[in-house]
């Protein structure tokens, strides 16, 4: 079913969904069923998984030289979907990258999908690669998650890149795209990467799924504004407790957000791990608990690998 099928039933419930990132490379898929094996009495209708592009590394040759190499240390995404759809018997959604995709390899993975009875895609454009400094396309890939779900809103209406495909089969994908509460750091303003947003759901995106915040009034500006330009597809806010003393600096240098003071504070007082750990929980529970009181789609959680943090939190919730 498509995700936005199941915002259209809940009937006002607010439902729960989670992320899992691929397993590193030589990883099995016991470590995607860890992570979700004790999440799924929350009964979540959807699950993301991650898209990772290829990264550079230097190898130490024989020679003594290095060798800049390329890998892509999370792959499998496409075949995690259809595990976890297999085993669970809920829908996965596939994030698709631009980056490291021509468009030829993008139609493909998209076929792929559809053979699998994979209906929904989360579009983005991913980020630059380590060591490039900014975005950059694979030649006669996509330089924006935009053109993307062009393809994807193209694909859904049979066609395909070869214009020599007539009646081509119609997929029915689902289209998610990312939107920053906080602004994408990129955009030179709020209104700006609205206005991109806003292109985005004209080409024929059908949902957005929040970047993480950590202070619940950035989410409802965010959708104040996003309606107030007539962008009115669902919007599902993305929410990641903070559970370690080093995230203090890395969440907003990674993520370009804001701590706030409360919570910043809070962690800096804390004297154990433990303790570090509970006040994050327990700051994503209030979160959680308001967002979900104004009646918002869904609360989707990453979760990064930390099951036993994201399950406390939905039991406290749910
Ligand atoms: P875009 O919509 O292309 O926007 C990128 C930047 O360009 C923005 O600053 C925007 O304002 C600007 N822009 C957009 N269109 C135009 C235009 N036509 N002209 C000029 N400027 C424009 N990354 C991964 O690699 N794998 C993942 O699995 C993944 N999952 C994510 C899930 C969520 C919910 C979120 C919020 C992010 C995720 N990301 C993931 C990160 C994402 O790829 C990065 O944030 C990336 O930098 C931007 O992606 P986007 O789809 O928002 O890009």
């Amino acid at each position: 079913m498509k995700v936005t099928e199941y915002f259209d039933n809940a009937n006002g419930k607010t439902l729960i969904s989670f992320e899992v990132l691929p397993p590193l490379k030589g990883g099995s898929m016991q470590a995607i069923f860890d992570t979700l094996d004790p999440l799924m009495e929350f009964k979540p209708p959807f699950v993301d998984v991650t898209y990772h592009r290829e990264e550079f590394i230097y190898v130490k040759k024989s020679s003594g030289y290095y060798e800049k190499t390329a890998i892509r240390k999370r792959p499998g995404t496409v075949g995690i979907c259809a595990s976890i759809m297999h085993r669970y018997g809920v829908d996965a959604v596939p994030h698709l990258i631009c980056g490291g995709f021509t468009k030829e390899e993008t139609e493909n993975v998209l076929i792929d999908l559809n053979f699998l009875d994979i209906n929904n895609v989360l579009a983005l454009r991913g980020d630059a690669r380590k060591f490039d400094g900014k975005f950059i396309p694979e030649k006669n890939g996509h330089h924006y998650a935009l053109d993307l779900v062009k393809q994807i809103d193209d694909m859904n209406n049979g066609n395909y890149l070869d214009a020599n495909i007539e009646n081509g089969e119609k997929s029915n994908f689902c289209i998610g795209i990312a939107g920053y509460p906080e602004k994408h750091f990129e955009a030179p303003n709020m209104d700006r990467d609205l206005a991109f947003a806003q292109q985005k759901v004209e080409a024929g995106a059908n949902y957005i799924v929040t970047q993480m915040f950590f202070d619940n009034k950035y989410y409802f500006e965010y959708v104040k504004r996003c309606r107030a330009m007539g962008i009115d597809v669902p919007i599902v806010p993305g929410l990641k407790p903070l559970t370690k003393k080093y995230q203090l600096n890395a969440i907003p240098r990674l993520f370009h957000l804001d701590l706030p003071d409360d919570l910043a504070n809070a962690m800096v007082q804390a004297t154990t791990a433990e303790a570090r750990k509970q006040v994050g929980v327990e700051w994503c529970i209030q979160q959680s608990k308001e967002l979900k009181a104004k009646g918002v789609p869904c609360l989707h959680y990453y979760t990064m690998g930390d099951v036993e943090t994201i399950r406390k939190i939905a039991e406290a919730v749910y």
